[in-house]
């Protein structure tokens, strides 16, 4: 109802900046009775970005992983405020948020201030760049929606002007050589996905290409995903080998133009050459930076200036040097790695340790009115009163065991193409480590079984059928 989604006095006001991992997390697992809450994110929609590279192809088609956050909110006791705005500024000794409308609708009000008494900060990252000079300019990246379809659109265009009528020779080889830098998972799965793509349908929809379509994925480091195990890096190398996806390491894009980057090569002799490699499609996907509303926030606080890769959290995910704001996913450093994973899990420990600080309040409130009350009462009520307050005392010990956050790792999977994932995942005290065609069926099993809602793993397995049957797709949006 309406009144429901006024702002009750007595209660605190919680804002929660961001729509992605940390933040849904929290807003599902949240009890919303016990706080005025408020989210603010310029996304009106939840992401399942394990599958976003698949949406480049059009294996899966983007809807299928959105979740609008409408439908997450509606569920919820108490009815909460979502304003689709992108938050400015946070002014820390104020407790204020600067928000602002972007969309292309314009309205009388495009920019507003939301006051909180609580926040949390969860709006992620965007792009690493470096500063290097085009990236922004001629790349694409693969963080959102709009990317993959600005990728997905690139492709088949990419493949409609090589085919032009009297294109010479040298400029289809560059149309067709589809660059990816970052040897990370991102890189490594939309580079599988895209082989993929070639080989089962752009080969049959348009032969010409053949001899020319290749893929390139670029990495500065010796080898590419890290975080794996040696095994998995090998296995990875190998299987894009047989895919003909070739991997070129130790080589660091400097700088980037419309037709070609320019890239450091280490030699074996460890002598350096800067070698031009031209491509037609360019996807950048070398990791995470800040965004400018953290990086301003952490400049307003003086226990955050020498944090660098993000806001720093104690063991309860409050950021350092505050007592109301707290932190979650990509934008906090708290020794995990960036990802869904370490984010979810967050989101669903403030949830806990806010449910239990309402919690903690209401039985504080009560115990000090039974005080009150205990000394204006008779002497034979005194005593029952009494054991009303150890009562809670009890109670209160028991809400406030909430330890510290512990992240539980499950494993890492990574897609790479051809009916082959790699997974190091967490058995027991151990770890396993396997790659192949099963695990790449345990992979489509695990990402399915994650899918926000029931509507989107309906849509997923349906996507992955139609993929199946009719092939992806090539018309150019
Ligand atoms: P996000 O999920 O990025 O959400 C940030 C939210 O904040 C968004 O809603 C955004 O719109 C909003 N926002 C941005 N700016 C503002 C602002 N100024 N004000 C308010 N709101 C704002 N991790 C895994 O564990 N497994 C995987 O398989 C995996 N695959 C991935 C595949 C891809 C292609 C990518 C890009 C990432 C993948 N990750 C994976 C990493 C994972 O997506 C991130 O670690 C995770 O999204 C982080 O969650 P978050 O809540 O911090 O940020
Ligand atoms: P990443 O940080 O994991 O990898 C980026 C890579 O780019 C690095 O290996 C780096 O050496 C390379 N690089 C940087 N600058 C370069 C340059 N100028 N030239 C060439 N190479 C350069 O980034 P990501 O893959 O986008 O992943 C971001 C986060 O999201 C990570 O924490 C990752 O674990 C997570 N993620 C996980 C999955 C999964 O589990 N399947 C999938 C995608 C992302």
């Amino acid at each position: 109802p309406a009144d429901q989604l006024e702002v009750d006095q007595s209660k605190k006001t919680l804002v929660i900046l961001g729509t992605g991992w940390g933040s849904v997390s929290l807003l599902k697992n949240l009890d919303t009775e016990n706080y005025n809450v408020i989210v603010i994110s310029p996304r009106n929609y939840f992401l399942f970005t394990p599958l976003l590279p698949s949406c480049t192809t059009g294996t899966i088609e983007h809807r299928s992983i959105m979740e609008p956050i409408r439908n997450i909110l509606r569920h919820k006791k108490r009815a909460v405020r979502f304003y689709e705005a992108e938050a400015t500024k946070i002014d820390y000794e104020k407790k204020i948020i600067y928000a602002k409308d972007d969309s292309d609708v314009k309205g009388d009000t495009m920019e507003t201030e939301v006051p909180f008494d609580m926040l949390v900060v969860g709006v992620g990252a965007e792009n690493a760049t470096f500063g290097i000079p085009g990236v922004r300019e001629h790349a694409c990246f693969l963080k959102e929606v709009g990317d993959a379809q600005k990728i997905r659109k690139q492709i088949m265009d990419c493949v409609e002007t090589a085919t032009f009528k009297d294109q010479s020779q040298d400029e289809i080889k560059r149309l067709l050589h589809m660059v990816v830098v970052g040897g990370g998972p991102t890189g490594v799965e939309f580079a599988g996905e895209l082989q993929d793509f070639f080989q089962e349908d752009l080969l049959k929809w348009v032969p010409q290409i053949k001899d020319d379509f290749h893929v390139t994925l670029v990495e500065a480091l010796p080898n590419v995903l890290p975080m794996f195990s040696k095994q998995l890096i090998d296995y990875t190398e190998s299987s894009f080998k047989e895919e003909h996806i070739e991997i070129r390491t130790k080589t660091m894009v400097k700088n980037v133009t419309d037709k070609f980057i320019e890239a450091e090569i280490s030699k074996p002799d460890g002598t350096k050459a800067i070698e031009k490699i031209p491509y037609g499609l360019l996807v950048w996907a070398t990791g995470n930076a800040l965004r400018p509303v953290v990086k301003d926030l952490m400049s307003q606080i003086s226990a955050q200036k020498n944090a660098r890769r993000g806001l720093e959290v104690n063991e309860y995910l409050v950021v350092n040097g505050t007592e109301n704001i707290w932190a979650v996913g990509d934008c906090a450093v708290a020794n995990y790695a960036p990802t869904a994973q370490v984010a979810a899990q967050e989101g669903a420990f403030l949830a806990r340790l806010f449910n239990t600080m309402a919690k903690t309040d209401a039985i504080e409130t009560e115990m000090r009115e039974l005080s009150a009350k205990q000394s204006s009462a008779k002497a034979e009520e005194r005593t029952a009163i009494l054991n009303e307050i150890t009562e809670r005392q009890k109670q209160l010990r028991r809400v406030k065991q909430i330890g510290p956050f512990q992240y539980s790792h499950q494993g890492s999977l990574a897609y790479i193409g051809a009916e082959k994932a790699v997974a190091d995942v967490s058995w027991f005290s151990g770890n396993i480590a396997s790659g192949g065609t099963m695990t790449y069926l345990f992979w489509k099993s695990a990402y399915l079984s994650m899918c926000f809602s029931t509507r989107n793993r309906v849509l997923v397995a349906f996507d992955w059928l139609k993929a199946k049957f009719f092939g992806r797709d090539v018309s150019r949006e």
